[in-house]
């Protein structure tokens, strides 16, 4: 497959295909997203929001969510704040959410299954690995806990705007969690 998107590239660049696309880094709409990396928003959720390129950093991770004070997602906002001028953050999960459910008991046989030892995931399970997969269960109150992790966050400034939302996979539809 990749070697197929290699050649698709290739003809993109060669075709000028960029071109509408050309944008500032500085996000236009001074807003950052937190959201799902699930294929059924990677083209549904800017559009359903009227967002096109430029407009918005979008970061994406499974569920959304936000595990730890220094969580990859914190430094991206951070970056998006400081350096990119986003003054709202824009907190979106989704129904029907992969991450709903996910627990490391489903992950445990399907690593093995692929190789992984047993000595290596006993060494991760000290490490916690069951924690650090475990997903939420209750996707209001994972969006409740995510914007509280964004908005109390030490290093974020009272300023920003941080609300949360579910979309609906099929049909973009946002509502706001409050
Ligand atoms: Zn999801």
């Amino acid at each position: 497959m990749i070697d197929r998107i290699l050649e698709y590239n290739s003809q993109f660049v060669a075709e000028k295909a960029y071109e509408p696309y050309a944008a500032s880094k500085f996000p236009a709409k001074k807003l950052a997203i937190l959201s799902c990396m699930d294929t059924r928003l990677t083209e549904l959720l800017p559009k359903a929001l009227g967002l096109k390129s430029g407009d918005a950093k979008i970061i994406t991770n499974a569920g959304g969510t936000v595990l730890s004070d220094t969580d990859s997602s914190i430094r991206s906002l951070l970056v998006a704040i400081y350096e990119l001028g986003a003054e709202e953050v824009m907190v979106i999960h989704h129904t029907d959410c992969g991450a709903c459910h996910m627990s490391y008991a489903h992950f445990k046989p399907m690593m093995l299954e692929k190789g992984i030892t047993a000595e290596t995931l006993s060494a991760w399970e000290e490490r916690g690995v069951a924690a650090w997969l475990e997903g939420f269960h209750d996707t209001e109150a994972s969006v409740r806990k995510t914007v509280a992790a964004v908005k109390n966050h030490p290093l974020i400034p009272s300023s920003v705007v941080v609300r949360g939302f579910i979309m609906e996979t099929t049909t973009g539809a946002l509502t706001e969690v409050l």
